[in-house]
This record gives structure tokens, C-alpha cells and sequence, in this order.
């Protein structure tokens, strides 16, 4: 077995190039400090079932990408979903249909990732702190105090603002991942013992705390029943409410979907809130991933691309691609 190329995140990114690598016939071993796969893409399980807290759906608008989807959809991890789509403007409601091509995975978001990871080497609950080169090899230390290696590479898949220290033996891809700013988005599943007298089952929002909402149900492969909704509160709410308890996110996120949704909405049977505080990249960026070749050192995520698991899964194959282009030249020199 030849020594493995370390990958901190099982994040899509960090999965996309963990499945590119090894299928180039090299070996990877993986970590994230969560307790299981997904990242951003993970859903929660609760009494109501799985909920998508994170990414609530996906569109593929490049070739590659469209292709690796089919792949998911022939294999059963995901599928297409046809919301019946509303957007809230000005306090007002309106249907909102369009031809776009709408992905989940099946029968939950994290569907995928989990069945991209497969049997490939990972450590849970394992954070990172630190990753740093020997004569030789790569080596990390994690937050316990253990160290893990050697690997003949590193790659940093998790959100810039994590993503910075652990790239310090590369100043420049450092500074690169210091200049990102990623904004948080506050997450609330409400789930109601009877269904809401609404046709709505996706919503794009403006002018409210929130910016989409989504009806469970609506997606393929979920349970029938409770009647959940995911409501995600805008950016802007969520930094200025950043601290504020669960308890008063879900109130107020609660009260503006009853002021949106226009009908009845009694309290909800559960209610659940995740506060992401690196959800998305403040701006695209077009670097595909962040590399220094000769170090062996390596950056990926939605945050180097266009912030959607279409652009995280592209750039895990930049990275991929950077990492088996330059061990070909080098076999060369
Ligand atoms: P992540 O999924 O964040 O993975 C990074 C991984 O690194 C995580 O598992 C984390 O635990 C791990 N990690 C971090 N630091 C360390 C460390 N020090 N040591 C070990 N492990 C570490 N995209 C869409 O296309 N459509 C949507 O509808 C959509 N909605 C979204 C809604 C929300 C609320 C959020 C938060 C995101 C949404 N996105 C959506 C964005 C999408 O989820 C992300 O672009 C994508 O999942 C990012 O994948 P990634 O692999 O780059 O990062
Ligand atoms: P998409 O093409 O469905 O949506 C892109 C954007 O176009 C939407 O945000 C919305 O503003 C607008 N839009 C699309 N269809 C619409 C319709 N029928 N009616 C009204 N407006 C419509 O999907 P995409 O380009 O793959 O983007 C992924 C989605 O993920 C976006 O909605 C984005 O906001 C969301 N996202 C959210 C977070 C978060 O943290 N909350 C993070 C990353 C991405």
C-alpha cells in the first residue's frame, strides 16, 4: 500500500476528491470533526424523520457534474424534485413555476455523501488543528493531541474561515482563504401534526427574515408524515440575530412563515434549529481550488467556486485533477 493523501472534510468537495483520487488507484485516508458525513449537505434525524437542515436541493448546470448526477439518480442516492414553487414578495404570494432541473438526494441530502464515503478510511469526530510537513511527509495533529501520518499530500476540504490555519504551511493559499467571508444562515424544521392548507412547496423569499422555505414531503423518498417545513432565514437576519437563543429564532422564524404562508398555522409538534455560521461564500470566486504543487498542499470547497454543491463537487475534482497531474510530471522529471 503506498502512503495515503490525507483529506480534512467529508464534505462533497472533499468526498468529490477522495472518489477521483482513488479512482486513479491512489489511496486517501479522510477526517472531519462531525460525527458523520455530509458537511453542509448533512440532514438530521428527529422525531418527525430526516430533515434537510443544510442544502436543500441542487442544480447541474455543467456537463461533468450532470453526468456524476445521472450516475447518483441510476444508483438510487438521488433523485429529481418538482416543488410546486411560490415566491414572497412585498408580503404577497405568487406561484412561481419554472423548466429548471431540481436535485435531492434519496430518501434524505445526506444519501449521497454517505454513499460516496462507502468503505473509504475516514475518522469522526476528529478536528484538526494543524497540519505541517517532515522531511518528507505530511503530518496533522488533531484537537486531542493525537498525530496522524505520514501522507504523501494534505487536502484542506473544509469552509475558508476553518480552511486558514490548517493551509499556514502555504502562506499564500492561507491569505487566499483569509480573503473569503462566509455568511451564516439560520435553519428551522417545524413540523405540524396535520398538513397546512397551502399548495406551497418551495418558496423563494424577499423583503422577510427568510429567504426560502421548503415542504419536506414535497421531496421524493421522504416519510409521509408529519408535515415538516425547512425555513432557511436570509443572510442578513441571520448575522444581525447570530446569538439570539434557538428558542427565539424558531419564535420569530415561526411567526414570519405564518405571515408568509397565508393560512393557518397552528404550533408546531417539534421544531429544530441549526445556526450555519460558514453557509455560504459572500461572493463566488472562479479559482477552481487552491493549490501548491510542490508542497503536496491542496484546498477545495463550494467557497473556492460558486458556493453550491454543484461548484463543491467541481472543485473537489480540480483538486483531484491539480494533485494527479503533478505526480505525473514529476514521474516524468
Ligand atoms: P462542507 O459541506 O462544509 O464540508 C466541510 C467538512 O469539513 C465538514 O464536514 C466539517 O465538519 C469538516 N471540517 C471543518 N473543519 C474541520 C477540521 N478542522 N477538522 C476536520 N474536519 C473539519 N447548495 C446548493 O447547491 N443548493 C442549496 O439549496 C443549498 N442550500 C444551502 C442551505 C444551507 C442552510 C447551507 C448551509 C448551505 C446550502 N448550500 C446549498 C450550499 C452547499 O451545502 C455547500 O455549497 C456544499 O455542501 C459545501 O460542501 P463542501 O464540501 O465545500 O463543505
Ligand atoms: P436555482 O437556480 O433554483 O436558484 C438560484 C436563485 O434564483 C434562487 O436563489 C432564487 O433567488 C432564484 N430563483 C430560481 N428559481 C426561481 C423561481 N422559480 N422563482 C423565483 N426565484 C427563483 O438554484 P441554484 O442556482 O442551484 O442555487 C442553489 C440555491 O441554494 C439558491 O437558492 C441559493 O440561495 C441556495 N443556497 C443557500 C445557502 C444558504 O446558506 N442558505 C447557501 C448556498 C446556496
Amino acid at each position: 500500500m503506498s502512503i495515503p493523501i490525507a483529506i480534512i472534510g467529508t464534505g462533497i468537495a472533499g468526498l468529490s476528491a477522495a472518489q477521483a483520487l482513488v479512482e486513479a488507484g491512489l489511496d486517501v485516508q479522510l477526517f472531519d470533526k462531525s460525527r458523520g458525513s455530509g458537511g453542509r449537505m448533512a440532514s438530521k434525524r428527529s422525531e418527525s424523520g430526516s430533515l434537510d437542515l443544510g442544502a436543500q436541493y441542487f442544480t447541474a448546470r455543467d456537463r461533468r457534474f450532470a453526468e456524476a448526477v445521472q450516475q447518483w439518480r441510476a444508483r438510487g442516492w438521488a433523485a429529481e424534485w418538482t416543488p410546486a414553487l411560490y415566491h414572497a414578495r412585498e408580503g404577497r404570494l405568487s406561484p412561481s413555476p419554472d423548466e429548471q432541473v431540481r436535485w435531492v438526494g434519496t430518501p434524505r441530502m445526506s444519501s449521497i455523501t454517505r454513499a460516496m464515503l462507502g468503505a473509504l478510511p475516514v475518522q469522526f469526530s476528529c478536528r484538526i488543528t494543524e497540519v505541517f510537513r517532515g522531511d518528507q511527509h505530511w503530518h496533522l495533529q488533531d484537537a486531542d493531541g493525537n498525530s496522524h501520518g505520514p501522507f504523501s499530500h494534505a487536502i484542506v476540504a473544509t469552509p475558508a474561515p476553518q480552511a486558514t490555519n490548517l493551509l499556514a504551511a502555504a502562506p499564500k493559499l492561507a491569505s487566499v482563504a483569509a480573503s473569503v467571508t462566509m455568511e451564516p444562515t439560520w435553519s428551522v424544521a417545524l413540523s405540524f401534526a396535520e398538513p397546512l392548507d397551502t399548495p406551497v412547496e418551495g418558496c423563494f423569499a424577499q423583503d422577510s427574515p427568510l429567504d426560502w422555505l421548503a415542504r419536506t414531503q414535497s421531496k421524493p423518498g421522504r416519510a409521509p408524515s408529519p408535515d415538516s417545513w425547512v425555513l432557511h432565514a436570509s443572510s442578513e437576519w441571520s448575522r444581525h440575530n447570530l446569538d439570539l437563543s434557538k428558542e427565539c429564532v424558531i419564535e420569530a422564524l415561526h411567526g414570519a412563515f405564518a405571515e408568509m404562508i397565508g393560512c393557518a398555522v397552528p404550533p408546531p409538534v417539534e421544531s429544530i434549529a441549526h445556526r450555519w455560521l460558514y453557509a455560504r461564500p459572500a461572493t463566488a470566486h472562479q479559482w477552481g481550488a487552491l493549490s501548491d504543487g510542490d508542497l503536496g498542499l491542496y484546498a477545495c470547497g463550494d467557497w473556492c467556486s460558486s458556493g453550491r454543491v454543484e461548484g463543491a463537487w467541481l472543485s473537489g475534482q480540480e483538486t483531484a485533477k491539480r494533485l494527479q497531474a503533478h505526480i505525473a510530471n514529476h514521474a516524468w522529471n
